[in-house]
């Protein structure tokens, strides 16, 4: 069904700063944002009450600089800490987790690329608790700005998957300009119109991040919206590098299949059974796998100097193994619970069908065959590989 350009409702509340680190704060909502995932598992819906508990949190101001009333979350050196955020709100709620990781991903980049006066107008969005999120992904009828005579743009095209549309009010998306330039920019969506298609959001999972299409027409920008140059947005080795974070993310729904397939198993009193432990050994070896993964991508990202390439390469190593990680939890998972595990109101069912839906993400192939591309160009002995 498609509804009208309309424009979004400002955000109701605001930001808190944090008074914990980031992890903490995730960590102690993960139970919370857990109980309540299946009351929002509905098409069309979002997780907006689950949102509120983040601003009050302090979790939407946390990926900002310290300078600007945040944690500094997005710095390298605090990448294991952003790690086990994401890991904690996508163990309580994929969904959560998918949109925290967006609007996470656009306060990097527009403090990585923005003018000085526009990092501080969204940055003081982001503290009066505005959502951001970041859109690209898109088919045949992209989105692309034509250039006004007055200096600002006409936006004409649309965007697929736009993950909390119709709740985020700024999403950072990105654009054709007329010589072929992808243009960064943010809409405010709470003045400018868009039109939500949210009957292309019919998913197997991940129902209530409602990933509409979103048809931009006839919405206006200024240059004051623009972010970066032409091109920016796929710089490396922040593009295909940040897949780190979707990877953490996704690793936080293994880990409540584990926790939820134990309870399930303690709670039947099925503990004794030799193949219920064989099975529960190597779910536990395939999660602490991941954390190792998280722990190893986190010491690479904090490395002063990496060079871009390695980076990249290493990234792509990390979200390969965390999606074979989650790939075999699932049916081991499935294994343990049984038949009568899959029904609702268990919650391995929306577990399964949202995990699965969310590995699902771009150029899977591409990412590891580029992983042993730099292998191949690489003579460093494998002990040395990824310590230069
Ligand atoms: C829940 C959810 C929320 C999302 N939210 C957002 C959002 O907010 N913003 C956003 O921008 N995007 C979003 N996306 C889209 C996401 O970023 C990816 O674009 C999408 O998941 C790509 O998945 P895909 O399986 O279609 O990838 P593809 O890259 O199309 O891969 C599918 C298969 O095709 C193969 N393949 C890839 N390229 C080629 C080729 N040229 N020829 C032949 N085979 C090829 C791959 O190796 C793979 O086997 C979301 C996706 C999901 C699932």
């Amino acid at each position: 069904m498609s509804s009208p350009n309309a424009t979004v409702a400002a955000p109701a509340g605001i930001a808190q700063i944090l008074t914990e680190a980031p992890e903490a704060a995730a960590a102690r909502l993960s139970g919370r944002l857990a109980a309540q995932a299946a009351a929002t598992d509905q098409e069309g819906n979002f997780p907006t009450e689950e949102f509120q508990w983040l601003r009050a949190a302090g979790l939407l101001a946390a990926p900002l600089a310290r300078s600007l009333g945040g944690a500094d979350l997005m710095q390298p050196a605090h990448t294991l800490d952003l790690l086990r955020t994401l890991k904690h709100i996508g163990r309580g709620n994929l969904a959560v987790g998918r949109v925290y990781e967006g609007h996470a991903n656009a306060l990097m980049l527009l403090q990585l690329y923005g003018q000085p006066d526009q990092i501080g107008r969204w940055a003081a969005d982001a503290r009066e608790g505005h959502l951001f999120g970041v859109w690209n992904t898109e088919a045949q009828d992209g989105v692309q700005l034509e250039p006004l005579e007055n200096g600002r743009y006409r936006l004409l095209g649309s965007k697929t998957f736009g993950s909390g549309a119709g709740h985020l009010t700024r999403p950072l998306i990105t654009g054709k300009l007329p010589d072929g330039g992808w243009q960064m920019f943010i809409l405010p969506t709470d003045e400018q119109p868009t039109g939500l298609d949210t009957s292309f959001w019919r998913p197997l999972g991940m129902r209530a991040t409602a990933s509409f299409r979103v048809d931009l027409t006839n919405a206006e920008i200024g240059p004051e919206d623009l972010l970066g140059q032409p091109g920016d947005y796929y710089h490396q080795p922040g593009f295909s590098g940040g897949a780190i974070r979707f990877a953490a993310v996704q690793l936080g729904a293994a880990e409540a299949v584990f926790d939820e397939t134990r309870r399930f198993l303690r709670a039947l009193g099925r503990t004794d059974d030799p193949y219920q432990r064989m099975r529960l050994g190597e779910l536990a070896v395939l999660i602490e796998s991941g954390n190792l993964w998280l722990r190893g991508a986190a010491e690479h990202a904090a490395r002063p100097a990496t060079d871009a390439e390695a980076t990249v390469a290493y990234a792509n190593l990390m979200r390969t193994a965390i999606e074979d990680i989650c790939l075999k939890v699932l049916p081991l998972a499935e294994r343990c619970v049984g038949a009568r595990g899959l029904l609702r109101p268990e919650p391995f069912e929306r577990l399964h069908r949202d995990l699965t839906h969310y590995l699902r993400q771009p150029a899977p192939d591409a990412a590891v065959a580029d992983a042993g591309r730099f292998v191949l160009q690489h003579s460093e002995p494998a002990h040395s590989l990824w310590n230069a």
